[in-house]
């Protein structure tokens, strides 16, 4: 499968070596950000009445020295099966608090609210919280101005989820249930939920579903998610005519390639000042 024009071969099951080559890649991974080798790119997320980013999800990436590019879907499930979850997740949690107080610091160079994700492996860590507050405190970045992304099977398999989901708020900081209708949860446990934003999965916008059943989905969510006073933002939206068909509905937020791709902050600030400057007549 080639990624990023690197051609790479770990993890076919096909192979007669796959254990091995996964235990390679583990092992790498365990060095990877001591070799400077993770990196953390941002994705608008926007608002669909104006266009403007109102925020960002940050997304990590794996550059590795002989295999190049490495997709998240393919690192984070080795990174979680061997627990160096825990140090890329401090590493990618703090590397968003610095850049959001950096944003706040320079207002207007782009939002300051920030997205992170959370596996869960790291919502189960009895330190998961008290890290988070550590970092906050060094960084001086504001809990208003982040958010967490845990998935609905990342709450389902961890025991004492909600506790750590509230105290996370109790912090200051939002939580969102994210690629939402990919679990096997339901409509009841997200009442059951502290919960802030629900992201609706991408295969609904743009993705398998987006035709028929998504369709509905997406139309019925929202009223949904108005009633019980959630946020709602739609993954994956490709198209101009997804857009327009989500705000239609009633979406306010939107995240996906049409908006922009998940690229680094600086080209994320050019992006945001030239956006703000069409917006307000200066450009
Ligand atoms: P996610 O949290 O649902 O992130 C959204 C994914 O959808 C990203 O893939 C993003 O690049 C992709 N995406 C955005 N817009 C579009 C679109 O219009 N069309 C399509 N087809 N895809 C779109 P990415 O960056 O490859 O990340 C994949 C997954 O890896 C993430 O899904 C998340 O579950 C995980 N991940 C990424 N970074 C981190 C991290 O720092 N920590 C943890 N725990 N997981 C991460
Ligand atoms: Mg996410
Ligand atoms: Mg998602
Ligand atoms: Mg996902």
């Amino acid at each position: 499968k080639a990624v990023g024009g690197n051609q790479w071969h770990w993890f076919d099951p096909g192979m007669d070596r796959a254990a091995d080559e996964a235990a390679r890649m583990a092992a790498d991974l365990r060095l990877a950000l001591a070799r400077d080798e993770i990196f953390a790119l941002y994705q608008p997320i926007v608002d669909l009445n104006t266009g403007t980013a109102v925020g960002a999800e940050v997304l990590m990436r794996w550059r590795h020295p002989e295999h190049g590019l490495i997709p998240p879907d393919i690192f984070i499930p080795v990174a979680e099966r061997t627990g160096t979850i825990i140090e890329l997740g401090r590493w990618v949690f703090e590397q968003a608090c610095r850049q959001s107080a950096d944003w706040a610091r320079r207002s207007g160079a782009a939002p300051e609210k920030i997205s992170v994700n959370v596996s869960a492996r790291q919502l189960a860590d009895p330190a998961f919280v008290g890290t988070v507050r550590d970092i906050l405190d060094r960084t001086g970045a504001d809990p208003a101005h982040l958010m967490i992304e845990v998935t609905e099977t990342a709450v389902l398999n961890t025991g004492d989820a909600v506790t750590q989901l509230e105290h996370l708020r109790a912090l200051g900081l939002r939580v969102a249930l994210d690629d939402f209708g990919t679990g096997h949860s339901s409509l009841s446990l997200l009442l059951d939920l502290p919960v802030d934003v629900l992201k609706v999965d991408k295969s609904f916008v743009s993705g398998e579903y987006a035709d028929h059943a998504g369709a509905i989905v997406v139309r019925n969510l929202i009223g949904f998610t108005d009633d019980f006073g959630i946020d709602a933002v739609a993954e994956g939206v490709e198209t101009v005519e997804q857009a327009a068909r989500l705000r239609a509905a009633g979406y306010r937020l939107a995240q996906g390639y049409l908006f922009g791709r998940p690229m680094p902050a600086a080209d994320f600030e050019d992006t945001f000042s030239s956006m703000e400057s069409l917006l307000s007549g200066r450009g």
